[in-house]
């Protein structure tokens, strides 16, 4: 089932049936792009018509975080839960140890990548790191990463250069690298690998990781003005705008 948000389709589905679709994917063999959506990506996209595009593009877009949950809620169409881009990764990997899928991570600062892998193939025993690759590369050198990527035959690409960027570099580059899946994960490799820390457990049962990200990188604050503009926007057309019609 999906659900029709700003004019974007959210897939709202659970996160188990999120890692079964993706098995689905791998088990084709053909590409696919998965885009874990956030209010940000959705209230630029209302300006922004390729971004919707490439939005639409995608073959599983999930809800990432209670911003989203909450707007497909007033929206009249309820998503199971949010499932974010670090949290699917990390249960993919442990589907991907189970099932030998190859996976291959791409992005972050130089040596970030190595050391996630290192921790994931640690907690995860069996899993089959097809390659990693840092995040700063120029347009020139696309190609020679995407033949990198596509010599290391990985099933799972992760892919975390931050958000649109990524979903970019997916969107023009997954049938060239031969991976059956590519998500985009923004800041995850930094957080398994230990050089930033995620929001504690009780933070986001109160739902507040975006308070805890603002505290912890203040220089977000720019880009978190968004949300309440986003939430604005979805009150604007679920809300008032069905009460005036009523009216
Ligand atoms: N990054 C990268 N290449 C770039 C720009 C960023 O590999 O050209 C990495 C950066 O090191 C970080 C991630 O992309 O690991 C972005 O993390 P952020 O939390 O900002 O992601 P977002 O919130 O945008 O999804």
């Amino acid at each position: 089932m999906e659900v029709n948000l700003l004019g974007i389709k959210i897939n709202a589905i659970s996160m188990e049936e999120s890692v079964d679709m993706v098995a689905r994917f791998i088990k084709s063999g053909r590409p696919h792009r998965v885009l874990t959506i956030n209010p940000e990506f959705l209230y630029r996209a209302q300006s922004d018509g390729e971004l919707r595009g490439l939005a639409r593009r995608a073959d599983l877009v999930t809800p990432d975080g209670v911003g989203v949950v909450w707007a497909c809620h007033l929206a009249g169409n309820s998503v199971p839960e949010r499932v974010t881009g670090i949290d699917l990764m990390l249960r993919l990997v442990e589907r991907a140890a189970r099932n030998k899928w190859r996976v291959f991570l791409l992005g972050a600062a130089p040596g970030v990548a190595g050391e996630a892998a290192a921790k994931l193939t640690s907690q995860y025993p069996g899993l089959q790191i097809a390659g990693v690759h840092h995040g700063f590369f120029s347009a020139d050198e696309e190609a020679a990463v995407n033949s990198i990527v596509r010599q290391s035959r990985p099933d799972l690409l992760f892919v975390a250069l931050g958000a649109p960027k990524q979903e970019w570099w997916i969107d023009r580059n997954i049938a060239k690298t031969g991976a059956a899946v590519a998500v985009g994960v923004g800041g995850s490799f930094d957080v398994v690998a230990g050089r930033a820390k995620r929001a504690p457990g009780w933070v986001c049962r109160l739902q507040l990781e975006w308070l805890f990200r603002l505290l912890k990188e203040p220089s977000r604050w720019r880009r978190q003005l968004v949300l309440p503009l986003f939430a604005w926007k979805v009150f604007r057309e679920y809300k008032l705008k069905k009460f005036w019609t009523k009216t």
